[in-house]
């Protein structure tokens, strides 16, 4: 198997680098039909020209390496220890090179293990087959839109849409229900893997290997094939939109199985998968583990272009920030406003909230831009380098950012998916706003960022450290303003009226 070890991790690096051409189809047809101008078009733009940056660059399309996820067919008679051992390797070599993010976490001591390795990361699963060849195929699937996984347990009630019933008709509420509770935090548009029936354990299993279906395919099961056709034009009169703000295209995938269930049990296991749909597979020769082929891409085709125009397209009414930013300049902010700041901001997610809770922080963030984001960071000589740099999915602040406004004087908040009524009060109480970036947009991001000036709190691992970066034009939107106004509570509330509208009994 001398071929083995560079094989799996040219895999790694073509899934962590270039989105499948399904995909890229799907996201140009979802770009094409929003109306220019709009915040989902200008979103879209973003996340094109992201997809082209990653490959020019060879570097992660998100900067959320997920938790990979192998599945691999051999022939009887290969040894499946050796390629658990390369597959490992493998993983650990990418990430040294920065295709992917440090994202394994000790559940129990919160320490991350810096090469993505460690108690049952990266998740492998074996299955035998009679063919000569051994199959690999890897998703890299981000917390962001792992996050909105759910699971129904029907009959049961729903938002918007009344009683589930154990029937076709159930489970098609309940996609729709999970496509828009999902709304712009799994970086909308997004696909839908899903699984009817099973136990609760395996059926979300089952459902994440929907997603290994390529977006046009049609299902063999006939009555599956009409509930996904119906699924993807009725949740695209939902009008959640790309990143949540709005628009017409909110799915470009549904994939439905059905496996057995208990007599007492029916269980509609949705795995919701973001627009960075990140999936390729190859098939190994099983002697010297050399690639003979590529599932879902032709390697011998050249990789078109995604973006039309260049990136953001800007229109000169954009608000150019410099922070350290004034209370006055924040309440001059309202929500649909497009900002480009220029200046040094800072980074914060999950442990730095937690830790400023209960410690003071390192720096001083009066009139700062607090980012949610977790980068890939690379240390080349004493400098570091960033890879991947989009913002994370701000609701996990939730229950700490108003506090963090309050005492230490932060006057932008900048994420994804926007923040809940605590955020909001807080924004309008001190005179700060939410903006939203552009999820998963890690290379469109990573180059607006000038230098790395430091790094804080690096006891918490490289995404959760609080890095200190200057940037130049960073764009994003005010989604949520100083004076009580949200958009992720407009579109919450004009989507459900949308999803009850799809309610047929
Ligand atoms: S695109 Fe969004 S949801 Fe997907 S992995 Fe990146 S940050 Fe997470």
């Amino acid at each position: 198997m001398e071929f083995l070890a560079s094989s799996l991790l040219e895999l790694i690096t073509q899934t962590a680098t270039n989105l499948p051409p399904d995909v890229r189809a799907a996201m140009s047809i979802a770009s094409g039909a929003e109306a220019p101008g709009t915040q989902s078009s200008q979103a879209l733009s973003i996340i094109l020209s992201n997809i082209d940056m990653a490959v020019e660059d060879e570097g992660p399309i998100c900067q959320d390496t997920g938790m990979p996820t192998f599945v691999v067919h051999t022939p009887v008679g290969v040894n499946q220890i050796q390629i658990k051992r390369a597959i490992k390797e493998a993983v650990a070599e990418a990430t040294r090179r920065g295709k992917l993010r440090p994202n394994s976490v000790d559940s129990i001591t919160g320490k991350n293990s810096g090469n993505n390795l460690g108690e049952e990361t990266p998740v492998i699963h074996f299955e035998q087959w009679e063919h000569d060849e051994i199959e690999v195929k890897l998703i890299l699937k981000g917390g962001g839109c792992e996050n909105k996984n759910i699971q129904y347990s029907v009959p049961c009630n729903l938002d918007h849409l009344g009683r589930a019933d154990r029937n076709l008709e159930g489970v098609r509420k309940c996609i729709l229900h999970a496509v828009w509770q999902a709304q712009g935090q799994g970086c909308a548009p997004g696909a839908v893997g899903v699984c009817i029936g099973s136990d609760r354990a395996h059926g979300y299993a089952l459902a994440k290997q929907q997603l290994f279906r390529t977006l046009d395919d049609v299902n063999p099961v006939p009555e599956l094939a009409k509930v996904e056709a119906e699924i993807m034009e009725e949740a695209n009169r939902l009008g959640v939109g790309a990143m949540g703000f709005g628009g017409k295209v909110s799915l470009i995938g549904c994939k439905i199985g059905a496996a057995n269930r208990l007599p007492a049990s029916f269980f509609v296991s949705v795995a919701y998968e973001c627009w960075a749909f990140r999936r390729l597979g190859v098939r190994l020769d099983a002697t010297s583990g050399a690639i003979t082929s590529w599932l879902y891409r032709d390697p011998s085709r050249p990789v078109e272009r995604m973006a039309r125009g260049e990136g953001f397209p800007l229109t000169g009414r954009e608000v150019i920030l410099t922070p350290p930013l004034t209370e006055a300049q924040m309440r001059a902010l309202k929500v649909g406003d497009v900002v480009l700041i220029s200046g040094e901001m800072f980074t914060g997610r999950d442990n730095v909230h937690a830790h400023l809770m209960k410690n003071p922080p390192p720096v001083d963030l009066h009139g700062a831009a607090l980012y949610h984001c977790g980068p890939v960071m690379l240390k080349q000589g004493d400098r570091w380098m960033v890879k991947a740099a989009g913002p994370t999915t701000s609701s996990r602040e939730e229950p700490y950012q108003a506090d963090v406004i309050r005492r230490y004087g932060v006057r932008a908040v900048i994420g994804k998916g926007g923040m809940g009524p605590q955020t909001l009060a807080a924004l309008k109480e001190c005179g700060a706003v939410y903006l939203n970036g552009i999820g998963g947009a890690a290379q469109y991001y990573a180059r607006s960022v000038e230098e790395v000036l430091g790094v804080h709190l690096m006891e918490f691992g490289i995404p959760e450290a609080m890095w200190h970066i200057r940037v130049k034009n960073f764009a994003a939107i005010v989604t949520m303003d100083a004076h009580g106004n949200s958009l992720h509570a407009d579109v919450e509330h004009t989507t459900g009226a949308a999803l009850a509208a799809l309610q047929k009994v």
